[in-house]
């Protein structure tokens, strides 16, 4: 071959071989990592971001702070993560609530769960136990049904904001039960469960690792869990299909996320740092001890996780549409 065409083709193997292999890896991270919590803290959301932290922190070689950034039903939060730089250095907590129920409960929301986000990874599941204030009038699950079946008017059940976890779940309770008792609005379970505990709100749909201690302690009753197994973390606690509402079945699960159009590689770290974190032992305990569970290997990768989303989007908006229809018809 002539010298300059020989130049010529090896410039161009090297300039095509170099845009393919090209991009080297993006130095990441390069500071703190800011971990949007939707809620406010002490809550079961900040309570399991804050448990990652520091694991994640550890693999990635920089700080990941978490930042509180409540109201709306954790939508707030979740929309400031949709719109922050996608470099991963900006992550969210969401959840059943914010990223699969809210967008049939706000119809002006600024995000789409399953499109405006690059998700990361699987976080814990948890299940509900459904709590009442000490000395409720009721002892047990049955009791409690018939009696917010005869006094709904009368009573007061909290939650965490519209679409939150614990609305999105009670209400799933009150539409079984054909009930409507007042829904107390707070801007997360944390607030809630204060009250709760004070006795000025009678009951909530509560994950588990919210009231845990409050419920062992006796300062709060759990008449039941929503899984379909009791909880090795709350053992005396009975199931809602043992206890007598086998329809009321439900779990809720929270993970990470990234704004869409973070990197693949930046994802993949995060990824792993996440799924480090789940396995580092004093963690896991933690988690496990608060009654999470922890998802296995396969249910941790981000496509999984897309998925996932995309199936509990169809699985909630029709019923949540569905339940704000018929509200609206049974207004006068
Ligand atoms: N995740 C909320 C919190 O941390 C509670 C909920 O969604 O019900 O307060």
């Amino acid at each position: 071959m002539h010298p300059r065409l020989a130049f010529i083709f090896g410039l161009c193997c090297w300039l095509s071989t170099g845009s393919a292999a090209a991009q080297p890896p993006p130095a990441f991270p390069t500071r703190p990592l800011t971990a949007i919590v939707p809620f406010p803290a002490g809550g079961p959301t900040d309570v399991i971001m804050r448990l990652l932290a520091e694991p994640m922190s550890r693999t990635l070689g920089q700080r990941v702070i978490v930042e509180n950034v409540a109201g709306a039903g954790g939508t707030l939060g979740s929309t400031r993560a949709a719109k922050a730089a996608p470099d991963g250095h900006t992550l969210v907590v969401g959840n059943m609530g914010t990223h699969a129920s809210a967008p049939a409960l706000y119809p002006n929301l600024k995000y789409d769960p399953a499109r405006d986000f690059a998700p990361i990874g699987m976080a814990a599941g948890t299940a509900i136990v459904i709590e009442t204030r000490k000395g409720f009038p009721a002892r047990s699950l049955q009791e409690f049904v018939a009696y917010l079946k005869a006094n709904d008017a009368k009573l007061n059940e909290a939650h965490a904001g519209v679409g939150s976890i614990s609305y999105v779940t009670c209400l799933l309770l009150h539409t079984q039960l054909g009930v409507k008792p007042t829904r107390v609005a707070y801007r997360g379970t944390a607030a809630a469960l204060n009250d709760l505990i004070a006795g000025t709100v009678d009951y909530m749909c509560d994950q588990i690792l919210n009231g845990i201690g409050q419920v062992k302690a006796g300062k709060i009753q759990g008449l039941a869990i929503t899984s379909s197994q009791r909880s090795p973390a709350l053992p005396d606690v009975p199931t809602t299909k043992e206890a007598g509402l086998p329809a009321f079945e439900v779990s809720a699960w929270n993970a990470l996320f990234a704004p869409r159009g973070t990197p693949a590689p930046i994802v993949a770290k995060l990824n792993e740092a996440l799924s480090r974190a789940l396995d580092d032992a004093h963690t896991r305990q933690r988690l496990l001890d608060l009654g999470c569970n922890i998802p296995e290997p396969a249910a941790r990768t981000p496509e999984w996780l897309q998925s996932f989303v995309s199936a509990e989007l169809q699985r909630w908006t029709p019923l949540l549409k569905a339940d704000a229809a018929s509200a609206a018809a049974a207004r006068p």
